[in-house]
Protein backbone atom coordinates (compact mmCIF):
# COMPACT_ATOMS: atom_id res chain seq x y z
CA UNK A 1 0.00 0.00 0.00
CA UNK A 2 0.74 3.54 -0.78
CA UNK A 3 1.02 6.28 1.51
CA UNK A 4 -1.17 8.76 -0.77
CA UNK A 5 -3.33 7.63 -3.53
CA UNK A 6 -5.75 9.82 -5.66
CA UNK A 7 -8.73 8.80 -5.08
CA UNK A 8 -10.11 6.32 -2.36
CA UNK A 9 -13.48 4.49 -2.54
CA UNK A 10 -15.08 3.73 0.64
CA UNK A 11 -17.05 0.48 0.39
CA UNK A 12 -16.02 -1.75 -2.84
CA UNK A 13 -19.50 -3.55 -4.01
CA UNK A 14 -20.74 -2.82 -7.23
CA UNK A 15 -21.02 0.93 -6.78
CA UNK A 16 -16.90 1.04 -5.76
CA UNK A 17 -15.90 -1.46 -8.11
CA UNK A 18 -17.82 0.33 -10.68
CA UNK A 19 -16.17 3.89 -10.05
CA UNK A 20 -12.95 2.16 -9.60
CA UNK A 21 -13.60 0.21 -13.24
CA UNK A 22 -14.46 3.78 -15.19
CA UNK A 23 -11.62 5.72 -13.33
CA UNK A 24 -9.09 3.04 -14.22
CA UNK A 25 -10.39 2.30 -17.70
CA UNK A 26 -9.91 6.06 -18.79
CA UNK A 27 -7.02 6.58 -20.82
CA UNK A 28 -7.50 10.67 -19.56
CA UNK A 29 -6.94 9.24 -15.87
CA UNK A 30 -3.49 8.57 -14.60
CA UNK A 31 -3.93 8.47 -11.03
CA UNK A 32 -4.03 6.01 -8.35
CA UNK A 33 -7.42 4.01 -6.57
CA UNK A 34 -7.25 2.69 -3.70
CA UNK A 35 -10.91 1.09 -2.56
CA UNK A 36 -11.33 -0.03 0.84
CA UNK A 37 -13.36 -2.79 1.62
CA UNK A 38 -14.70 -3.87 5.30
CA UNK A 39 -16.18 -7.39 4.06
CA UNK A 40 -14.91 -8.96 0.84
CA UNK A 41 -17.29 -11.80 1.19
CA UNK A 42 -20.21 -9.30 0.73
CA UNK A 43 -22.29 -11.52 2.78
CA UNK A 44 -24.15 -8.60 4.34
CA UNK A 45 -23.87 -5.90 0.89
CA UNK A 46 -27.04 -5.11 -0.92
CA UNK A 47 -25.71 -6.43 -3.89
CA UNK A 48 -25.37 -9.78 -2.82
CA UNK A 49 -28.74 -9.51 -1.49
CA UNK A 50 -30.86 -7.95 -3.97
CA UNK A 51 -33.42 -9.58 -6.50
CA UNK A 52 -30.89 -8.51 -9.24
CA UNK A 53 -33.86 -6.91 -11.92
CA UNK A 54 -33.47 -4.14 -14.30
CA UNK A 55 -35.65 -2.07 -16.23
CA UNK A 56 -36.60 1.12 -17.62
CA UNK A 57 -39.96 2.03 -16.95
CA UNK A 58 -39.33 4.64 -14.88
CA UNK A 59 -41.17 7.91 -14.76
CA UNK A 60 -38.03 10.42 -14.79
CA UNK A 61 -36.60 9.82 -18.56
CA UNK A 62 -32.98 10.26 -16.42
CA UNK A 63 -33.50 6.87 -14.39
CA UNK A 64 -34.89 5.46 -17.62
CA UNK A 65 -31.10 6.62 -19.48
CA UNK A 66 -29.60 5.35 -16.51
CA UNK A 67 -30.80 2.03 -16.84
CA UNK A 68 -30.83 1.95 -20.56
CA UNK A 69 -26.72 2.34 -20.08
CA UNK A 70 -26.95 -0.52 -17.64
CA UNK A 71 -28.73 -2.52 -19.82
CA UNK A 72 -25.96 -1.93 -22.88
CA UNK A 73 -22.90 -2.67 -20.06
CA UNK A 74 -25.45 -5.75 -19.15
CA UNK A 75 -25.31 -7.14 -22.58
CA UNK A 76 -21.68 -6.72 -23.55
CA UNK A 77 -20.49 -7.46 -20.31
CA UNK A 78 -18.42 -10.26 -21.61
CA UNK A 79 -15.86 -8.09 -23.55
CA UNK A 80 -15.83 -5.22 -21.97
CA UNK A 81 -14.74 -7.00 -18.15
CA UNK A 82 -12.51 -10.05 -20.16
CA UNK A 83 -9.67 -10.38 -18.20
CA UNK A 84 -6.98 -12.44 -19.53
CA UNK A 85 -9.37 -14.11 -21.82
CA UNK A 86 -12.03 -14.85 -18.88
CA UNK A 87 -15.28 -13.57 -19.79
CA UNK A 88 -17.67 -12.82 -17.21
CA UNK A 89 -21.46 -14.20 -18.20
CA UNK A 90 -23.98 -12.43 -16.38
CA UNK A 91 -26.83 -14.97 -17.44
CA UNK A 92 -29.00 -12.06 -18.61
CA UNK A 93 -32.91 -13.12 -18.83
CA UNK A 94 -34.84 -10.84 -20.57
CA UNK A 95 -37.78 -11.36 -18.86
CA UNK A 96 -39.26 -8.09 -18.83
CA UNK A 97 -41.01 -5.89 -16.13
CA UNK A 98 -44.93 -6.17 -15.81
CA UNK A 99 -46.68 -3.08 -14.04
CA UNK A 100 -50.37 -3.55 -13.36
CA UNK A 101 -52.84 -0.82 -12.57
CA UNK A 102 -56.20 -1.24 -10.91
CA UNK A 103 -57.31 2.57 -10.05
CA UNK A 104 -57.51 5.65 -12.10
CA UNK A 105 -54.61 7.40 -10.46
CA UNK A 106 -52.14 4.33 -11.39
CA UNK A 107 -53.53 4.18 -14.81
CA UNK A 108 -52.84 8.11 -15.38
CA UNK A 109 -48.95 7.09 -14.04
CA UNK A 110 -48.56 4.25 -16.41
CA UNK A 111 -49.69 6.46 -19.23
CA UNK A 112 -47.65 9.57 -17.86
CA UNK A 113 -44.80 6.96 -17.58
CA UNK A 114 -45.05 5.52 -20.61
CA UNK A 115 -44.64 9.05 -22.61
CA UNK A 116 -41.62 9.69 -20.63
CA UNK A 117 -39.81 5.81 -21.45
CA UNK A 118 -41.09 6.35 -25.15
CA UNK A 119 -39.31 9.73 -25.32
CA UNK A 120 -36.40 7.82 -24.50
CA UNK A 121 -36.64 4.99 -26.74
CA UNK A 122 -37.82 2.29 -24.34
CA UNK A 123 -39.25 -0.86 -25.68
CA UNK A 124 -43.01 -0.72 -23.27
CA UNK A 125 -46.05 -1.54 -24.36
CA UNK A 126 -49.16 -0.43 -22.78
CA UNK A 127 -51.60 -3.49 -22.84
CA UNK A 128 -56.02 -3.19 -21.60
CA UNK A 129 -57.27 -6.07 -19.93
CA UNK A 130 -57.67 -8.51 -22.79
CA UNK A 131 -54.05 -7.69 -24.10
CA UNK A 132 -53.35 -9.16 -20.48
CA UNK A 133 -55.80 -12.21 -20.12
CA UNK A 134 -54.21 -13.24 -23.84
CA UNK A 135 -50.53 -13.36 -22.63
CA UNK A 136 -51.17 -14.51 -19.06
CA UNK A 137 -54.13 -16.30 -18.86
CA UNK A 138 -53.65 -17.48 -15.64
CA UNK A 139 -53.48 -14.10 -14.17
CA UNK A 140 -57.49 -12.85 -12.50
CA UNK A 141 -57.73 -9.31 -14.35
CA UNK A 142 -61.12 -8.38 -13.56
CA UNK A 143 -59.74 -5.36 -11.47
CA UNK A 144 -57.33 -4.29 -13.85
CA UNK A 145 -57.43 -1.29 -16.14
CA UNK A 146 -54.21 -1.03 -18.13
CA UNK A 147 -50.56 -2.64 -17.79
CA UNK A 148 -47.36 -1.74 -19.09
CA UNK A 149 -44.78 -4.17 -19.96
CA UNK A 150 -40.94 -4.35 -20.98
CA UNK A 151 -40.67 -5.80 -24.43
CA UNK A 152 -36.98 -5.85 -24.14
CA UNK A 153 -34.26 -4.18 -22.15
CA UNK A 154 -35.85 -5.11 -18.71
CA UNK A 155 -34.97 -8.51 -17.23
CA UNK A 156 -32.25 -9.74 -14.55
CA UNK A 157 -29.03 -11.47 -14.41
CA UNK A 158 -26.29 -12.09 -12.11
CA UNK A 159 -25.92 -9.68 -9.00
CA UNK A 160 -22.57 -10.70 -7.54
CA UNK A 161 -21.33 -11.23 -11.07
CA UNK A 162 -22.08 -7.49 -11.89
CA UNK A 163 -19.91 -6.35 -9.21
CA UNK A 164 -16.68 -9.14 -9.77
CA UNK A 165 -16.77 -8.33 -13.16
CA UNK A 166 -16.20 -4.62 -12.25
CA UNK A 167 -14.26 -5.50 -9.64
CA UNK A 168 -11.94 -7.98 -11.32
CA UNK A 169 -10.96 -6.03 -14.28
CA UNK A 170 -10.50 -2.76 -12.46
CA UNK A 171 -7.77 -5.00 -10.18
CA UNK A 172 -5.98 -5.84 -13.44
CA UNK A 173 -6.17 -2.35 -14.64
CA UNK A 174 -4.29 -1.09 -11.45
CA UNK A 175 -6.70 -0.45 -8.57
CA UNK A 176 -6.03 -1.66 -5.51
CA UNK A 177 -8.39 -3.20 -3.12
CA UNK A 178 -8.00 -4.12 0.25
CA UNK A 179 -9.77 -5.56 3.09
CA UNK A 180 -10.06 -2.93 5.87
CA UNK A 181 -12.50 -0.78 7.55
CA UNK A 182 -12.54 2.93 7.30
CA UNK A 183 -13.31 4.60 10.53
CA UNK A 184 -12.46 8.10 10.42
CA UNK A 185 -11.75 11.04 7.65
CA UNK A 186 -9.79 14.03 8.17
CA UNK A 187 -10.17 17.40 6.59
CA UNK A 188 -8.93 20.45 6.70
CA UNK A 189 -11.36 23.00 6.51
CA UNK A 190 -13.37 22.38 3.20
CA UNK A 191 -11.07 19.47 1.89
CA UNK A 192 -10.85 15.94 3.13
CA UNK A 193 -7.45 14.88 3.23
CA UNK A 194 -7.40 11.22 4.62
CA UNK A 195 -8.77 8.17 5.30
CA UNK A 196 -8.40 6.10 8.51
CA UNK A 197 -8.33 2.46 9.00
CA UNK A 198 -9.50 0.12 11.67
CA UNK A 199 -6.05 -1.82 11.13
CA UNK A 200 -4.48 1.89 12.89
CA UNK A 201 -3.16 3.05 9.03
CA UNK A 202 -3.54 6.59 7.78
CA UNK A 203 -3.72 7.30 4.16
CA UNK A 204 -3.92 10.45 2.59
CA UNK A 205 -6.39 10.66 -0.28
CA UNK A 206 -6.79 13.27 -3.48
CA UNK A 207 -10.74 12.68 -2.93
CA UNK A 208 -12.76 10.25 -1.14
CA UNK A 209 -15.67 8.47 -2.41
CA UNK A 210 -18.36 7.38 -0.06
CA UNK A 211 -19.52 4.26 -1.91
CA UNK A 212 -20.22 2.39 1.39
CA UNK A 213 -24.31 1.42 1.08
CA UNK A 214 -26.67 1.68 4.04
CA UNK A 215 -23.82 3.30 5.59
CA UNK A 216 -23.76 6.02 3.85
CA UNK A 217 -24.59 8.16 6.39
CA UNK A 218 -22.40 6.77 9.04
CA UNK A 219 -19.57 7.56 5.98
CA UNK A 220 -20.15 11.27 5.32
CA UNK A 221 -20.04 11.79 9.49
CA UNK A 222 -16.90 11.35 9.64
CA UNK A 223 -16.08 13.24 7.28
CA UNK A 224 -18.35 16.16 9.52
CA UNK A 225 -20.79 15.82 6.67
CA UNK A 226 -24.60 14.46 6.12
CA UNK A 227 -27.10 12.42 3.70
CA UNK A 228 -30.30 10.95 4.47
CA UNK A 229 -29.94 7.93 3.82
CA UNK A 230 -30.82 5.23 6.36
CA UNK A 231 -30.89 1.33 6.04
CA UNK A 232 -34.95 0.02 5.28
CA UNK A 233 -35.11 -3.72 5.47
CA UNK A 234 -36.66 -5.95 2.60
CA UNK A 235 -37.18 -9.87 2.67
CA UNK A 236 -37.25 -11.74 -0.53
CA UNK A 237 -38.84 -15.08 -0.50
CA UNK A 238 -37.92 -17.74 -3.54
CA UNK A 239 -40.94 -19.84 -3.56
CA UNK A 240 -41.91 -23.40 -5.34
CA UNK A 241 -45.54 -23.28 -7.00
CA UNK A 242 -47.45 -26.54 -6.88
CA UNK A 243 -49.01 -25.70 -10.74
CA UNK A 244 -46.77 -23.61 -12.62
CA UNK A 245 -48.17 -20.79 -14.58
CA UNK A 246 -48.59 -20.99 -18.27
CA UNK A 247 -48.47 -17.85 -20.80
CA UNK A 248 -48.88 -17.09 -24.17
CA UNK A 249 -45.95 -18.78 -25.99
CA UNK A 250 -45.41 -15.41 -28.59
CA UNK A 251 -45.18 -13.33 -25.22
CA UNK A 252 -41.79 -14.21 -23.45
CA UNK A 253 -42.06 -17.77 -24.24
CA UNK A 254 -45.00 -17.79 -21.77
CA UNK A 255 -42.65 -17.26 -18.78
CA UNK A 256 -44.32 -14.57 -16.30
CA UNK A 257 -42.21 -11.31 -16.50
CA UNK A 258 -41.28 -9.42 -13.32
CA UNK A 259 -44.84 -8.09 -12.37
CA UNK A 260 -45.65 -5.76 -9.96
CA UNK A 261 -49.36 -6.24 -8.71
CA UNK A 262 -50.96 -2.70 -7.62
CA UNK A 263 -50.77 -4.29 -3.74
CA UNK A 264 -47.09 -3.70 -4.43
CA UNK A 265 -46.18 -7.32 -4.51
CA UNK A 266 -43.83 -8.05 -7.34
CA UNK A 267 -42.77 -12.05 -8.34
CA UNK A 268 -40.42 -12.85 -11.02
CA UNK A 269 -39.41 -16.23 -12.49
CA UNK A 270 -36.12 -17.59 -10.25
CA UNK A 271 -34.51 -20.81 -12.45
CA UNK A 272 -37.55 -23.27 -12.29
CA UNK A 273 -39.19 -21.44 -8.81
CA UNK A 274 -39.94 -17.52 -8.30
CA UNK A 275 -38.90 -14.60 -6.39
CA UNK A 276 -41.15 -12.26 -4.37
CA UNK A 277 -41.03 -9.18 -2.21
CA UNK A 278 -43.22 -6.18 -1.31
CA UNK A 279 -42.95 -2.82 0.24
CA UNK A 280 -43.56 -3.28 3.62
CA UNK A 281 -46.22 -0.52 5.30
CA UNK A 282 -44.95 0.30 8.10
CA UNK A 283 -41.34 0.38 7.12
CA UNK A 284 -39.07 1.31 10.03
CA UNK A 285 -35.14 2.25 9.86
CA UNK A 286 -33.35 -1.18 10.53
CA UNK A 287 -30.54 -1.54 13.13
CA UNK A 288 -27.31 -2.22 10.95
CA UNK A 289 -26.87 -5.74 11.67
CA UNK A 290 -30.12 -6.81 11.64
CA UNK A 291 -30.78 -9.09 8.53
CA UNK A 292 -33.38 -11.56 10.27
CA UNK A 293 -36.33 -12.31 7.60
CA UNK A 294 -39.97 -10.66 8.41
CA UNK A 295 -41.53 -13.87 7.99
CA UNK A 296 -45.02 -12.22 8.01
CA UNK A 297 -44.64 -10.06 5.26
CA UNK A 298 -44.97 -13.79 3.51
CA UNK A 299 -48.07 -15.22 4.94
CA UNK A 300 -49.84 -10.98 5.50
CA UNK A 301 -48.91 -9.44 2.61
CA UNK A 302 -47.73 -11.59 -0.60
CA UNK A 303 -49.01 -14.88 -0.55
CA UNK A 304 -52.74 -13.09 -0.07
CA UNK A 305 -51.94 -10.50 -3.04
CA UNK A 306 -50.51 -13.26 -5.16
CA UNK A 307 -53.26 -15.93 -4.49
CA UNK A 308 -56.14 -13.72 -5.86
CA UNK A 309 -54.21 -12.62 -8.61
CA UNK A 310 -53.40 -16.12 -9.90
CA UNK A 311 -54.88 -19.85 -9.12
CA UNK A 312 -51.41 -21.30 -10.15
CA UNK A 313 -50.36 -18.64 -6.83
CA UNK A 314 -52.68 -20.24 -4.31
CA UNK A 315 -50.59 -23.81 -3.78
CA UNK A 316 -47.10 -22.31 -2.89
CA UNK A 317 -44.21 -22.67 -0.79
CA UNK A 318 -41.23 -20.78 0.71
CA UNK A 319 -37.95 -22.61 -0.34
CA UNK A 320 -35.63 -19.98 1.05
CA UNK A 321 -35.97 -16.18 2.27
CA UNK A 322 -33.17 -13.55 3.03
CA UNK A 323 -33.27 -10.03 4.25
CA UNK A 324 -31.27 -7.41 3.11
CA UNK A 325 -30.96 -3.52 3.34
CA UNK A 326 -32.16 -0.91 0.86
CA UNK A 327 -29.60 2.20 1.20
CA UNK A 328 -33.16 4.09 1.59
CA UNK A 329 -33.02 7.55 0.71
CA UNK A 330 -35.92 9.19 3.19
CA UNK A 331 -36.04 12.41 1.22
CA UNK A 332 -37.07 11.26 -2.38
CA UNK A 333 -35.91 7.34 -3.01
CA UNK A 334 -33.30 8.43 -5.57
CA UNK A 335 -29.80 8.06 -5.88
CA UNK A 336 -27.29 11.03 -4.63
CA UNK A 337 -24.71 10.97 -6.91
CA UNK A 338 -22.24 13.95 -6.89
CA UNK A 339 -19.80 16.22 -4.96
CA UNK A 340 -20.18 18.12 -1.71
CA UNK A 341 -21.12 21.76 -2.77
CA UNK A 342 -18.03 22.53 -0.23
CA UNK A 343 -16.25 19.91 0.63
CA UNK A 344 -15.56 19.36 -3.10
CA UNK A 345 -13.11 16.47 -2.93
CA UNK A 346 -16.00 14.67 -1.42
CA UNK A 347 -18.14 12.70 -3.60
CA UNK A 348 -21.10 10.88 -2.80
CA UNK A 349 -22.65 7.35 -4.41
CA UNK A 350 -25.51 7.11 -2.10
CA UNK A 351 -28.94 6.35 -1.30
CA UNK A 352 -29.76 4.04 -4.51
CA UNK A 353 -33.07 1.86 -2.53
CA UNK A 354 -33.89 -0.33 -4.43
CA UNK A 355 -32.42 0.21 -7.70
CA UNK A 356 -28.59 0.89 -7.54
CA UNK A 357 -27.70 -2.53 -9.12
CA UNK A 358 -28.93 -1.66 -12.66
CA UNK A 359 -27.52 2.18 -11.63
CA UNK A 360 -23.98 0.91 -10.95
CA UNK A 361 -22.68 1.11 -14.40
CA UNK A 362 -24.25 4.70 -15.01
CA UNK A 363 -23.13 5.82 -11.70
CA UNK A 364 -19.47 4.23 -12.22
CA UNK A 365 -19.25 6.33 -15.35
CA UNK A 366 -20.87 9.29 -14.01
CA UNK A 367 -18.60 9.96 -11.29
CA UNK A 368 -14.71 8.70 -13.13
CA UNK A 369 -16.10 11.65 -15.51
CA UNK A 370 -16.62 14.11 -12.38
CA UNK A 371 -13.32 13.21 -11.18
CA UNK A 372 -11.57 13.27 -14.19
CA UNK A 373 -13.60 15.88 -16.01
CA UNK A 374 -14.45 17.85 -13.26
CA UNK A 375 -18.33 17.35 -14.72
CA UNK A 376 -20.42 14.90 -16.78
CA UNK A 377 -19.76 14.13 -20.03
CA UNK A 378 -21.97 11.49 -21.35
CA UNK A 379 -24.98 11.63 -19.27
CA UNK A 380 -25.62 14.49 -16.98
CA UNK A 381 -26.36 13.35 -13.72
CA UNK A 382 -26.48 16.51 -11.90
CA UNK A 383 -30.26 16.69 -11.29
CA UNK A 384 -29.24 13.57 -8.76
CA UNK A 385 -26.45 15.87 -7.23
CA UNK A 386 -25.75 17.01 -3.59
CA UNK A 387 -27.64 20.13 -3.95
CA UNK A 388 -30.95 19.08 -3.98
CA UNK A 389 -30.34 17.35 -0.67
CA UNK A 390 -29.21 21.32 0.70
CA UNK A 391 -32.32 22.63 -1.30
CA UNK A 392 -34.77 19.63 0.09
CA UNK A 393 -35.71 19.44 -3.30
CA UNK A 394 -37.18 16.19 -4.10
CA UNK A 395 -36.07 14.25 -7.65
CA UNK A 396 -39.24 12.83 -8.98
CA UNK A 397 -39.67 9.28 -9.67
CA UNK A 398 -43.46 7.37 -9.58
CA UNK A 399 -42.05 4.33 -10.48
CA UNK A 400 -40.51 3.13 -7.05
CA UNK A 401 -40.20 -0.12 -5.91
C1 LIG B 1 -33.75 -6.91 -1.09
C2 LIG B 1 -33.18 -5.97 -2.13
C3 LIG B 1 -33.61 -6.05 -3.44
C4 LIG B 1 -33.05 -5.21 -4.41
N1 LIG B 1 -33.42 -5.36 -5.73
C5 LIG B 1 -32.82 -4.61 -6.68
C6 LIG B 1 -33.10 -4.83 -8.06
O1 LIG B 1 -33.86 -5.72 -8.42
N2 LIG B 1 -32.46 -4.04 -8.97
C7 LIG B 1 -31.60 -3.06 -8.61
O2 LIG B 1 -31.09 -2.37 -9.49
N3 LIG B 1 -31.30 -2.83 -7.31
C8 LIG B 1 -31.89 -3.58 -6.34
N4 LIG B 1 -31.59 -3.38 -5.03
C9 LIG B 1 -30.71 -2.27 -4.66
C10 LIG B 1 -29.26 -2.62 -4.94
O3 LIG B 1 -28.97 -3.92 -4.48
C11 LIG B 1 -28.37 -1.60 -4.25
O4 LIG B 1 -28.83 -0.29 -4.56
C12 LIG B 1 -26.93 -1.70 -4.73
O5 LIG B 1 -26.48 -3.03 -4.60
C13 LIG B 1 -26.08 -0.75 -3.90
O6 LIG B 1 -24.73 -1.08 -4.05
P1 LIG B 1 -23.66 -0.35 -3.13
O7 LIG B 1 -22.34 -0.77 -3.61
O8 LIG B 1 -23.99 1.10 -3.03
O9 LIG B 1 -23.97 -0.90 -1.65
P2 LIG B 1 -23.64 -2.29 -0.98
O10 LIG B 1 -23.82 -3.42 -1.90
O11 LIG B 1 -24.41 -2.35 0.32
O12 LIG B 1 -22.10 -2.17 -0.66
C14 LIG B 1 -21.58 -1.26 0.27
C15 LIG B 1 -20.25 -1.82 0.71
O13 LIG B 1 -19.59 -0.88 1.53
C16 LIG B 1 -18.89 -1.56 2.54
N5 LIG B 1 -18.66 -0.61 3.62
C17 LIG B 1 -19.58 0.10 4.32
N6 LIG B 1 -18.98 0.92 5.20
C18 LIG B 1 -17.64 0.72 5.06
C19 LIG B 1 -16.50 1.28 5.69
N7 LIG B 1 -16.62 2.21 6.64
N8 LIG B 1 -15.28 0.86 5.31
C20 LIG B 1 -15.13 -0.09 4.34
N9 LIG B 1 -16.19 -0.66 3.71
C21 LIG B 1 -17.43 -0.25 4.06
C22 LIG B 1 -19.83 -2.70 2.92
O14 LIG B 1 -19.13 -3.76 3.54
C23 LIG B 1 -20.40 -3.09 1.56
O15 LIG B 1 -19.69 -4.15 0.95
C24 LIG B 1 -32.10 -4.22 -4.04
C25 LIG B 1 -31.66 -4.14 -2.71
C26 LIG B 1 -32.18 -5.02 -1.77
C27 LIG B 1 -31.70 -4.93 -0.34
Amino acid sequence: MKEMYDVVIVGGAVIGSAVAYYLTSNPDFTGSVLVVEKDPTYVKASTSLSSSSIRTQFSNPINVKISQYGSEVIRNFGEMMEVEGDKPDLNFHSGGYLFLANTPEQVQILRDNHKAQKSCGADVVLWNRDDLANAFPHLRVDDIELASYGQSGEGWFNNTGLMMGFKNKARAQGAEFIKDEVTGIGHDGNTVTSVTLASGQVVKAGTVVNCSGPRAAQTARMAGLDIPVEPRKRTLFVFDCAKTPEGSATVNNGRLPLMIDPSSVFCRPEGKYFLTGCAPDPDPTADWDDFEPVYTDFEEIIWPALAERSESFEAIKVINQWAGHYAFNTLDHNMVVGRHPEVKNFIFANGFSGHGLQQGPATGRGVSELIIYGGFRTLDLSPVGYERIVENRPFLEKAVI
